[in-house]
């Protein structure tokens, strides 16, 4: 039997969003046009919103180093679980499919629990499924998850570089909320799957997907193919 694709946590949000950004991010990222200097800001924020939260688990292990080879990094992640801390992008392999949580808990002996941190002030729909995909593969690889969290900016707060940590953040537990996410992981994989294996990107017209919830890399390009059809 043949190896599947691999296929990461943004893989399958981005298949889930356009079929053919999933093509063309998996194949020729980086002759993708750069995003916008302002979506560069909402990303700049958000990688601040993520470090306020790593401090509310001051024991916590950065288990992620992008310049560690990605076998050793595995290997490496494995290793971590047995230390029973908090462990911040711990990524984990099923199948080749790949995930890598914000926050992973220990709760009790051998059961984890694990949080998604969001800088926006309420939960979207996508962050459903991106908590869906991460269960499904912490628990196909071997992690008993009792719980999932996605922790939010609170309305009202002000987060900012100097702010604490306990003060911005809302924590919600949706793992009663995944169920309908959950049951489509499995097809929506194969699906986007079979779409990287395809020599070629998709035809997707342009529609909502290119604006919402930020203006794709894409947008000109696509928008001026339609255009001159
Ligand atoms: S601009 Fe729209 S159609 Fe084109 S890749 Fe992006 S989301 Fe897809």
């Amino acid at each position: 039997m043949s190896r599947e694709i691999f296929l990461s946590q943004n893989n399958y949000l981005n298949g889930l969003k356009c079929l053919k950004y999933a093509w063309h991010y998996k194949h020729c990222r980086n002759a993708m046009p750069a995003y916008p200097e302002a979506t560069e800001r909402v990303f700049n924020y958000g990688h601040m919103i993520g470090a306020k939260a790593r401090e509310l688990y001051p024991d916590g292990i950065l288990a992620c180093d992008a310049d560690r080879p990605f076998g050793e990094q595995l290997a490496y992640c494995r290793e971590l679980l047995k230390k029973r801390l908090p462990l911040f992008e711990c990524g984990l392999i099923f199948n080749n499919a790949y995930a890598q949580s914000d926050i992973l808990v220990p709760v009790g002996d051998n059961r984890w629990e694990f949080i998604e941190v969001k800088s926006g002030r309420g939960i979207a729909e996508i962050n459903y499924h991106d908590v869906a995909f991460q269960r499904y593969v912490y628990v196909n690889a071997g992690l008993d998850i009792v719980r999932c969290h996605i922790m939010h900016v609170t309305p009202g707060s002000e987060a900012g570089y100097g702010c604490n940590p306990k003060d911005i953040f809302t924590m919600e537990n949706v793992t009663d909320s995944l169920a309908e996410y959950s049951m489509i992981v499995e097809a929506r994989v194969k699906e986007i799957r079979d779409v990287l294996a395809m020599g070629e990107a998709p035809v997707i017209p342009p529609g909502r997907q290119c604006s919402s919830p930020y203006r794709c890399k894409m947008y000109d390009i696509c928008n001026a193919l339609t255009n001159e059809g």
